[in-house]
């Protein structure tokens, strides 16, 4: 008996994919999928055809339909991405049920969910263009990995490990005590993304009901100029502002650990090329020689730190 030898090898090898498998997706669908608690959330209790906007004419056609179990949940976009990057926009369901059965018979590998618009999406089509209009969205922050690839030197691109994701917890830590103590939401919902970084929903309702303007705005807040060695450094005025305040506070408690012992970033040429192009000119040179003259990271670190300490000092004498 001959034994085909390329089939026999073959289930081995493509039965088990740890990367990604449509079967196992489609069994997560089937099995796992929180539908009742994803309903939950995205109904935020109104249910039935109780809308706040019955005097609404368009809407009033679409409460007509049956099944409907949140008219907010149904005027919900969500869009998928099937197998070969097909693209669905416009979808939006009645139920969880409904959702459910979409779901497992569709097998998106990915979902994109979209804004509340003020008819349900599927509609949009069947209206006058400037009707269909997006009513809410909650206010989503996106933290990647690959914006720390400057000071990474554990990893590159999507990969991902225990010593950089403290980027990522750092990040976390500073953006929700921004969103908590200056903005007073209460609804984040952090989750990851499933590659290489952090989305932060917020969902209270003065989030959800933000225009683009104000979106802009709490954005804005958030950022600051990141100093590069092309820009030579980043300038701040001081007294920082309380906000930046509180971050430095926190970071400085955070800063050796991660930045000089973990990633050693201060053991590497390029990374203290780097390091050194941030300060300001005058102090390049001294530093430089300090640098040549030091053995490890952490020894380099303290003789920046050392020397940061005095000029600190001299500061306080003249003022
Ligand atoms: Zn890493």
């Amino acid at each position: 008996m001959e034994v085909d030898t390329e089939t026999k090898m073959k289930p081995a090898s493509t039965s088990f994919e740890p990367e990604f498998n449509v079967d196992f997706l489609r069994i997560y669908y089937d099995k796992a999928f929180p539908y009742d608690l994803m309903f939950k959330w995205l109904s935020y209790f109104k249910l039935g055809s109780d809308s706040e906007e019955q005097g609404d004419t368009v809407m009033l056609q679409s409460l007509r339909e049956e099944d409907v179990k949140s008219e907010y949940f149904y005027n919900r976009e969500f869009s998928f991405t099937l197998e070969n990057d097909v693209y669905c926009r416009y979808l939006c369901f009645k139920s969880p049920e409904e959702f459910k059965e979409t779901l497992v018979s569709r097998t998106p590998h990915k979902i994109d969910i979209g804004a509340v618009f003020n008819i349900p999406p599927k509609n949009h089509l069947s209206t006058e263009k400037k009707v269909f209009i997006p009513k809410e969205k909650e206010m989503v922050f996106d933290i990647d990995m690959t914006d720390y690839d400057n000071v990474r030197t554990c990893c590159t691109g999507a990969k991902v490990c225990p010593k950089c994701w403290a980027y990522m917890a750092c990040a976390t830590k500073v953006l929700n005590q921004a969103l908590t103590e200056d903005f007073g939401f209460k609804a984040m919902l952090w989750v990851f993304s499933g590659r290489r970084g952090i989305h932060c929903w917020i969902a209270d309702e003065e989030a959800r009901s933000m225009s683009n303007e104000m979106r802009s705005a709490v954005t804005e807040y958030m950022f600051l100029a990141v100093g590069n060695e092309q820009s030579s450094g980043l300038e701040l005025n001081y007294p920082l502002h309380p906000a930046l305040n509180r971050a430095y506070q926190y970071l400085k408690t955070k800063f050796e650990q991660i930045i000089i012992r973990d990633q050693e970033l201060l053991e590497h040429a390029p990374h203290q090329n780097k390091f050194i192009k941030l300060l300001p000119a005058k102090d390049r040179e001294q530093m430089t020689i300090a640098f040549q003259r030091s053995k490890s990271g952490e020894e380099r670190w303290a003789k920046y730190d050392a020397a940061l300490k005095v000029l600190e000092a001299a500061d306080k004498k003249v003022s």
